[in-house]
Formats: C-alpha cells, structure tokens, sequence
C-alpha cells in the first residue's frame, strides 16, 4: 500500500487474536481509502478529479483532502516554498526509475516550472480552484504520514494503546507499560545498504525520513532523486538524508521532505523553532557523510 509495505503491530494482553485480527483490519481499510483518495497513478481517485477540473471550476473537498491540503499549506508556508504540492507539474517530466530513467530538457522544465507555487491555488469555503488547468497537485511527500496518522486513530478508537505502524520506515507508536522503555529507531546508512547508520530511543511518537537513495537514478556521475526543489524543478542537493521526529507522522512526513529541500543550515533554523519536532540531518561534504541534530536529538543521537 501506498508504494510500499505497510506493518500494523499491536502489544496487547485482553483482546483475543480474532478481534485483534479485526482491529488491523479496519486499520489496514483506512489506509485503503486514503490510498484511494490520494493516488496520484489513478484515474478515478479524487486527486486525478482535482488535477483534471480545479483549472477549470471549484471542486468540493472531502474531508481527507481538506485536512491534506490545509496541512500542506502550513508546511509550504513554514518553509517558505520548499515544500510545494504544486510540483507535480515538473515532477511529471522525470522519471525516476532505474529502468527507465528520464531527465527534462531544461526548457521544457522552465516552462513548467511557471505553474509551480501555492500562489496558483485558492482555497474558499471547502472548494479549491487552480488559477490555470496547467497547474497540477501532488501529495506524495505528505499522503503516507497521513494514512499512518489514520491507522493510529483506527486503533486508538478500539481502545488499543500500545501499537506501531511502519509504512516504509515512517512510522508512528503508541506506547504503553508493555514497551516503555524498549523502542529505538534505527536510520539507514543512506550509501551502504542494510548497514544502519545510528539510532535514538523513542517511546511514544512519529518519525519519518526523506533520502536521495531509494527513488534515484545515476546519470554521468549524477544522482538525480524524486525530491525536487520547486524553486529549479532539479532534485533538491544539500541532504542526503532527513530524519524527522514529531507528534504526527502527517508533521514528519512532510517536515522531511521540507527539510530535505530546504538543506541542513536552514532546514535545522525551521526544525528548532518548532516546539516538539526534532531532526536528524544526513549530508555530504568533500566526499564525506556528516551529520547534524536538533537541539533535542544532539545528545540522544548514537551513531552505531
Ligand atoms: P518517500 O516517498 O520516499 O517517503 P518523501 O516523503 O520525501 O519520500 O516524498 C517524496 C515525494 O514527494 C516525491 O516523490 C514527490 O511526489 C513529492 N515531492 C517532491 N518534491 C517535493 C516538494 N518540494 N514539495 C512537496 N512534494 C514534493
Ligand atoms: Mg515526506
């Protein structure tokens, strides 16, 4: 689901396995229909209906995206840009797949890139309306989060308290006396696979990560990834990877991906000026892996 697998555990002592069986189900079903909604590779979801009509009349928002696009404007808003929904129509023109790689002419991207701003979308009464049909919405960076964030509240509302939902390494916990105390989060080391890179304790929250190294391909010494900067339409080049830690995998996800466009000076400015948010950043200097933490995560971040 959602590009990727999704892990529902549960520590529980009072339920059986079959309504605990029934519990992830309906966790699972949730993630089902944000996926639905937010599928940007399908044409009957309701994102492909926006991208297809808002150019042309206001189109009513249900809830899912109504809470998906008010919290993508937030972001674009903290990070001045850097996050930018409206990047779909130059994403659109890479193809980021190693068998099938593709790179832009640079004209063709300029032209494109003049549909890409927050300033192209109005936002009024629950309608939204794109000021041109050339403008097109993508919630990749933020969409997963969102559907972690949902499974949570699935469980939360059966009365679960201690779970984990992993989608592709975001993930959110909830946490009770059965795993206080227990849970660390582990990141990758972004250039050796299945080498980990180091970790932190975490309980109760969400995490997710934004890296150059798992939709990428190398072109004449060039990596080029699918975290474009919507300011030149080319992948984003100051991280290599971006691990954030907030209350909401909806915050982290898009956080990631903001701080990832954003790079490590100012990425970590943004981080440290939200109250219960931290980050780890990846990045590369003189052809050296280096790393930079958040003021809460400086001294709980281990290298391994
Ligand atoms: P992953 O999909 O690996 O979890 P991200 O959360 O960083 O990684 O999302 C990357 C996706 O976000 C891209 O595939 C694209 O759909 C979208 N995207 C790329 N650049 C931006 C950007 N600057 N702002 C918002 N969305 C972006
Ligand atoms: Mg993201």
């Amino acid at each position: 689901m959602m590009d990727t697998f999704i892990q529902i555990s549960i520590y529980d002592q009072n339920r059986t396995i079959e309504e605990l069986e029934q519990i992830v189900s309906a966790a699972f079903k949730r993630i089902e229909e944000v996926e639905c909604i937010t599928n940007n590779y399908d044409d009957s979801s309701f994102i492909s209906l926006i991208n297809r009509e808002a150019g042309f009349k206001p189109i009513t928002l249900e809830e899912v995206m109504q809470d998906l696009i008010v919290t993508s404007d937030s972001i674009n808003k903290l990070s001045e840009g850097a996050f930018d929904i409206t990047i779909e129509s130059v994403k659109q023109l890479w193809n980021f797949s190693q068998e099938n790689p593709r790179i832009p002419g640079d004209s063709i991207l300029q032209q494109q890139l003049r549909w890409v701003g927050a300033n192209h979308i109005k936002i009024h009464d629950n309608k939204i309306r794109f000021d041109s049909p050339e403008v097109k919405i993508d919630l990749g960076a933020i969409a997963k989060g969102y559907a972690i964030d949902q499974s949570i509240q699935v469980l939360n509302e059966n009365g679960i308290t201690d779970a984990m939902v992993n989608g592709g390494g975001d993930l959110r916990t909830l946490c009770s006396n059965l795993t206080n105390g227990k849970r660390s989060v582990w990141i990758k080391h972004p250039r050796k696979p299945g080498v980990l890179y180091g970790f932190f304790r975490m309980d109760e929250g969400s995490v997710a990560t934004s890296g150059d190294y798992e939709r990428y391909f190398i072109f004449d010494s060039i990596r080029y990834h699918h975290i474009l900067d919507p300011k030149t339409g080319y992948p984003a080049r100051e991280c290599v990877s971006v691990t954030i830690q907030a209350p909401t995998a909806t915050e982290a996800d898009g956080l990631a991906t903001a701080v990832f466009v954003l790079g490590p000076e100012h990425g970590l400015e943004l981080i440290n000026r939200l109250p219960d948010v931290e980050a780890i950043i990846i990045f590369e200097r003189d052809g050296q892996l280096d790393w930079k933490a958040s003021s809460g995560l400086k001294r709980k971040f281990k290298m391994s």
